[in-house]
């Protein structure tokens, strides 16, 4: 506490990201981070983008950018806003399209960076419950509100909701914006960036955090209507005219542009969360089903918080919330096959004892 904070700081209550240790020989499964490294077209992106043209400023529009962005998706440039990881650009929908005079609806178990925002930008917010099979049921979303978010897999359950429900919650909510936080989509669901030329409410954001293994550059994007897109930039160009660097430019641009190595990680993820999901169930394990690059499980017969304390001691750190209906949870990170085998090893032994 400082008396030369602003009654602003002195009402935050910050978000708190997963642990980034110093230690060396950890199996770090704690933070959705891809195991695989960046595309190696990225990295020789990234590598040729150090040059002397660092001397000036990046392209405050990351044309190149939107342009790989809207080609992936079968878009327009226009439809697309770029932002220094998806956080900020969330950060700008909480402020620029979700503050408005009625509560906004998001699950009471999600995102934990959501009631952050509201807190920020004073945004009022009611939370709606999963239901006891932590799915999000979208009837309970028909209600007046000032906007809706959700993550789609939701986070940290894991959990998917079809496409089909997506759309019955944009036409329930015509009169607001529906932002899709789509961090973990590419890990087994279907975008709505699909549905983004039909919706003018809807709002897609994406990450290359995840399914491009780019979380050390810090890029993500919003999908929508031109105007939705619009209120962004005004936002962006009040704050930080050049939010992404020349280095992160290339490097997202080229990812964005390699798919086949794209669809070979994100198999192998997928094939290896299939894996660990069986073995999981095997020790005990009741597992939510994922299509996201993590698992959500518990153990009727062990402490989540002491099986996480355990687990690190064997050096092998992953998520756990002490958060209410979620408390005897782990989030367990999808590593590579080897990674998740000492996992899967380290929990035999645990449970053992
Ligand atoms: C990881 C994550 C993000 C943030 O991703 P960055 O692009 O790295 O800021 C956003 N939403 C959800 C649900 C996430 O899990």
């Amino acid at each position: 506490m400082s008396r030369f904070w602003s009654a602003v700081v002195h009402g935050l209550t910050p978000y708190v990201p997963g642990e980034q240790p110093k230690i060396a020989d950890l199996i770090k499964l704690n933070t959705n981070e891809n195991p695989y490294p960046p595309s190696p077209k990225a990295m020789a992106a990234m590598a040729a983008a150090v040059n002397e043209a660092l001397r000036l400023y990046p392209d405050p529009n990351a044309d190149a950018l939107k342009g790989a962005i809207a080609g992936f998706h079968g878009l327009k440039a226009a439809q697309v806003f770029v932002g220094n990881g998806s956080d900020e650009v969330l950060a700008f929908v909480f402020q620029g399209l979700l503050k408005h005079e009625r509560p906004i609806l998001f699950p009471d178990i999600t995102y934990s960076f959501y009631p952050v925002y509201c807190g920020l930008y004073g945004v009022a917010f009611t939370k709606v419950p999963l239901d006891p099979a932590f799915r999000i049921r979208v009837a309970d979303y028909a209600q007046p509100n000032g906007g809706v978010i959700l993550p789609n897999p939701n986070a940290p359950t894991g959990c998917l909701l079809p496409l089909a429900d997506i759309e019955t919650l944009l036409r329930a909510n015509a009169g607001s914006v529906v932002v899709v936080d789509e961090a973990y989509i590419d890990f087994g669901g279907e975008s709505a960036a699909a549905l983004v030329d039909r919706y003018p409410n809807l709002l897609v954001v994406q990450t290359l955090s995840k399914s491009r293994s780019l979380a050390g550059m810090r890029v993500g994007y919003a999908l929508g209507h031109p105007e939705l897109i619009e209120g962004l930039e005004r936002i962006k160009n009040s704050f930080n005219s050049y939010p992404l660097d020349r280095v992160a430019q290339a490097g997202a641009t080229a990812a964005m542009e390699d798919r086949e190595y794209f669809d070979r990680t994100r198999g192998a993820v997928i094939a290896s969360r299939e894996r660990l999901a069986a073995q999981l169930a095997t020790l005990g394990f009741e597992v939510l089903p994922s299509a996201a690059n993590f698992v959500f499980a518990r153990h009727p017969g062990h402490d989540a918080a002491q099986l996480a304390a355990a687990l690190r001691e064997r050096k092998i750190i992953v998520r756990h919330f002490k958060s209410a209906r979620i408390e005897q949870f782990l989030r367990i990170t999808i590593g590579t096959d080897e990674q998740c085998g000492a996992l899967v090893t380290a929990l035999r032994d645990i449970l053992k004892g």
